[in-house]
């Protein structure tokens, strides 16, 4: 991890901000919460629950459908979310852009419309030991009804892709190339855009997670260079049950409907039904207009404040936290990438992990235990679970503090 901070981050309010974030003020077990739970799900500013609260009562409707006036702002209010995705995001245009429930629809997206009709005996999609199970699971589940096989490729003990061994591994049998741009567990950021550039020269398509990159850093998908992007509104501050596909307009040409309804057709037929062009082929029934809405809030949100002033402070919240854990006795942590994001998981020699956890949320503590959705990583390390303290730009150096001293005192109950 780099040991200095990117910038003095003096102008940064960090308590103003969080009076935006009316969850944060609560009492947990009678104790201040300290939620360090953020690459579970983020907290969520004024900003994003006013403008939820605000289309219930006074814009909702449904989209796309009626000629009404609530209609036409419930469909201004999805569509202007759509936009300031795409730009969000650099996506070149919004067509390119489906909204979804969230990353692990996206991933079942790929995997159903873009994969299996591609997918024969012998081919291969190319994954990494560190994903999230829905960068794995989706590719099993089009593997085995088409006779293809899921590779991984291998990480090292600081919890890098040994990405020479990823080249390696892009053989012409590999059809898709799926990788996530940062560890849910290990923080690590993968260095997505050197294995676009190797993934084109060999033509295969490559597929980003980047469920964890938004909260912290700017995405360019453009930039980056892969063909598909998926990340997840909860995450950054947005509703549950948000989320994006972004792909490359040639594929989302190419690829059919994967749910079929209403909204995603052009004209219904016995006779041979039509589609609606991208995105909205793949956006069949009514969606989660009141959480785009919350979208649109968080996306507001995040350029007021600026990715260079929250990057700057999480990344001293950072330097800040493993330097405190490194003082607790027996304390190890796993993810030692050069690059990495707030996300520290560990384990205390002689406490079990989900113990520790339940003792600290006693303390007002929320912190994550268990395998993470990450079981082959888990595997890798040769333990069953870790905790995870994933920290956001609006936690505090005072919080890294309790949570330091809940550890020692919940580490000395159970030694
Ligand atoms: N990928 C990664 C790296 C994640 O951290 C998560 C959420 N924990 C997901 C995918 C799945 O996201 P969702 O549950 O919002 O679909």
């Amino acid at each position: 991890m780099n040991a200095k901070p990117l910038q003095p981050s003096a102008d940064f309010d960090v308590q103003r901000i969080r009076r935006d974030f009316p969850l944060l003020a609560r009492t947990v077990h009678g104790k201040p919460l300290v939620y360090f739970d953020n690459a579970n799900t983020s907290q969520k500013p004024l900003q994003v629950i006013e403008a939820v609260d605000n289309h219930y009562r006074e814009h909702n409707a449904n989209v796309a459908r009626a000629v009404h006036q609530l209609g036409e702002e419930a469909t201004a209010a999805y569509e202007n979310a759509r936009d300031k995705l795409a730009t969000f995001i650099n996506a070149g245009s919004r067509e390119d852009v489906v909204l979804t429930s969230g990353t692990t629809q996206s991933m079942n997206l790929v995997a159903y419309s873009y994969a299996l009709p591609r997918l024969k005996p012998g081919d291969a999609i190319l994954t990494t030991v560190m994903e999230h199970h829905a960068n794995i699971v989706p590719w099993q589940l089009v593997a085995a009804r088409s006779g293809a096989t899921v590779k991984a490729a291998p990480i090292d003990q600081r919890g890098e892709l040994i990405v020479e061994k990823f080249f390696d591994m892009l053989t012409p049998e590999v059809k898709l190339a799926c990788v996530t741009h940062v560890s849910n567990v290990l923080g690590t950021v993968n260095p997505v855009r050197d294995i676009a550039r190797e993934c084109r020269r060999r033509g295969i398509p490559l597929l980003v997670d980047g469920s964890q990159a938004l909260p912290h850093r700017p995405v360019d998908v453009q930039a980056l260079g892969c063909d598909f992007y998926a990340l997840t509104g909860h995450k950054m501050l947005a509703p549950t049950g948000t989320g994006v596909l972004w792909a490359k307009r040639e594929h989302l040409q190419a690829m059919p409907p994967f749910f079929g309804g209403g909204e995603m057709i052009r004209e219904v037929r016995f006779d041979g039904t039509t589609f609606a062009e991208p995105p909205h082929k793949f956006e069949a029934g009514t969606p989660n207009i009141a959480g785009f809405a919350g979208v649109g809030a968080a996306i507001d949100y995040y350029q007021s404040l600026g990715f260079s002033a929250i990057r700057a402070w999480e990344h001293e919240l950072l330097i800040y936290a493993t330097e405190r854990l490194r003082e607790i006795p027996g304390l190890r942590i796993f993810g030692e990438a050069a690059e990495k994001e707030p996300v520290i998981s560990f384990l205390i020699e002689g406490a079990q992990a989900t113990d520790m956890a339940t003792l600290l949320d006693l303390e007002g503590v929320a912190v994550r235990s268990g395998h993470h959705c990450a079981h082959p990583l888990m595997q890798f390390y040769g333990v069953p679970a870790t905790l995870r303290a994933s920290l956001a730009f609006y936690n505090t150096r005072e919080e890294v503090d309790a949570f330091v001293a809940a550890l020692l005192k919940v580490r000395k109950l159970l030694m």
